[in-house]
């Protein structure tokens, strides 16, 4: 699996915010969806997943997808996620990555 450089996931954490995105979460708690900035109406979903002790996004806008094609890419909707889980306790930046903290559900 191609990992997403700590510099390149800031830059997107950093896009993310400067473009006054919003994070809502689902009433599963399961999802989250985020509104696209470029196409209007569009929401796209974004699913965080765990590996082993870290996280990741799983979202399903062209970036994403490519992600998980394998292309490297840091698509800002899940950076978004992952970092309003830091703000909520659920994510933790560590050497580079997003680990899940105790309060996480597995
Ligand atoms: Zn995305």
């Amino acid at each position: 699996m191609t990992m997403v450089t700590a510099g390149r996931a800031l830059a997107a954490e950093i896009r993310f915010v400067e473009e006054g995105h919003r994070v809502f979460l689902d009433s599963d708690r399961h999802c989250f969806t985020v509104v696209s900035d470029s196409r209007p109406g569009v929401r796209y979903e974004i699913v965080v997943v765990r590996q082993g002790g870290w996280l990741r996004a799983v979202c399903d806008c062209p970036a994403g997808r490519h992600a998980k094609a394998g292309v490297q890419t840091a698509c800002k909707h899940g950076a978004g996620v992952l970092r309003r889980g830091a703000r909520e306790g659920w994510a933790r930046w560590e050497d580079g990555r997003w680990v899940a903290t105790g309060a996480a559900a597995a």
